[in-house]
């Protein structure tokens, strides 16, 4: 049985991690721009979830070997081994890097969508539809202004 004293204890404990959760998902969710040199475009995908024009990507052609990097903080995202050409027009990939984003459920539009940001840096990268070609069902429509691709050699 557990004393008085010590259940207040653990009450106060757990009442303090309830009232920090949402500002620990805050901060998590905080945006930073970490690449000065980053254009208008790009900000505005980034920071406030545009989306750029279909078939405007210059990594719709990249075939090269390499990974696929935040455009914003440099994480390294996406092996160019989960590259596909979706015909969507905008760069896809079966699968992220492990724990390269984090996801939150996107009502806009009438549409429901998963969203995903950098978890390093939190900035939007695109969406995840469940309806990919490959063995992980997954394709990861990414604004290609988000990436930066560094080939292997
Ligand atoms: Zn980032």
């Amino acid at each position: 049985m557990l004393s008085k004293r010590r259940t207040l204890k653990i009450l106060g404990i757990s009442l303090i991690s309830i009232i920090l959760l949402p500002y620990k998902y805050l901060y998590s969710a905080t945006k930073k721009i970490i690449n000065p040199n980053l254009t208008k475009a790009q900000k505005d995908i980034m920071f406030n979830e545009g989306t750029e024009r279909p078939f405007t990507s210059e990594l719709l052609k990249e075939k090269r070997e390499g990974f696929y990097h935040c455009a914003n903080c440099g994480a390294k995202l996406f092996s160019s081994n989960s590259k596909f050409d979706s015909g969507t027009g905008w760069p896809s990939f079966s699968e992220a890097l492990p724990g390269a984003f984090k996801t939150k459920v996107d009502y806009s539009f009438g549409m429901k969508r998963i969203e995903y940001h950098c978890a390093n840096c939190g900035v939007h990268h695109g969406h995840v539809f469940l309806d990919g070609p490959s063995a992980t069902g997954k394709r990861f429509c990414n604004n290609g202004l988000c990436l930066i691709f560094i080939p292997k050699n």
